[in-house]
């Protein structure tokens, strides 16, 4: 609520002749935030992401953990939001779980990690590494929405349950129950399964996560 009185009154001081960024008319409610005009091309986003106070998460983050890969990627995988490594880094995926990640790229999908782009619910680090609050998600969705835009990829995977929550708004989908269906999403497909962090913990769900890619695969 913070962050959103102060950007009210730039705005304000806007009106007074003073250089900001563009638009919004009004940011009264959260979603009206939804309908800044952002960059669209992904350098000028990431650019517009680093300045990013507009969650709490701004004030513990060490970096923006903005998403990297292909923009032109056929793929595009969806986490939750940067761990320990990946604030540390300002690269996604980066730790134990972002190695695994990368093995099943590229054992399983057979291509390269860098023909694939990956990406976070939020670019900013949690404390301790929590999920991400509803309000921290939607501050950071539109974000995520105008990557998603500009890449245009196919096919959407996206880890673990607090991904596909946030992206899709089911909110009491179990990922144990949605995993490795297709939804529509946009111009693409949308199929969700666990987080690579996960099967660090259950490596017995590796199987239901090997299936899910190869059906992924053949989408390909
Ligand atoms: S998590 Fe997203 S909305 Fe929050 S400060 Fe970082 S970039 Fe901005």
């Amino acid at each position: 609520m913070q962050q959103l009185q102060l950007l009210k009154r730039l705005y304000w001081l806007k009106t007074f002749g003073y250089d900001y960024f563009d638009e919004p008319k009004s940011i009264e409610t959260v979603d009206n935030l939804q309908n800044i005009k952002l960059p669209d091309t992904l350098l000028e986003l990431k650019k517009y992401t680093f300045s990013c106070h507009l969650c709490s998460l701004s004030k513990t983050r060490k970096n923006v953990v903005f998403g990297e890969g292909d923009q032109n990627a056929q793929i595009m995988f969806v986490g939750e939001g940067p761990g320990e490594m990946e604030d540390n880094t300002g690269r996604p995926f980066v730790g134990r779980a972002g190695q695994l990640l990368t093995k099943i790229i590229e054992n399983v999908l057979e291509i390269k990690r860098q023909s694939v782009y990956i990406a976070n619910i939020v670019k900013c680090r949690p404390p301790s590494n929590r999920v991400p609050t509803e309000e921290e998600a939607n501050l950071c969705k539109p974000y995520l929405l105008k990557q998603i835009e500009i890449i245009n990829p196919s096919i959407i995977v996206s880890l673990g349950s607090t991904s596909y929550r946030y992206l899709t708004g089911d909110r009491n989908g179990a990922i144990s129950r949605v995993r490795g269906e297709v939804f529509d999403f946009g111009n693409a497909k949308l199929i969700p399964t666990y987080h690579p962090s996960y099967l660090l913990r259950n490596p017995s769900a590796k199987k239901d996560l090997y299936l899910d890619m190869l059906k992924v695969k053949a989408m390909l």
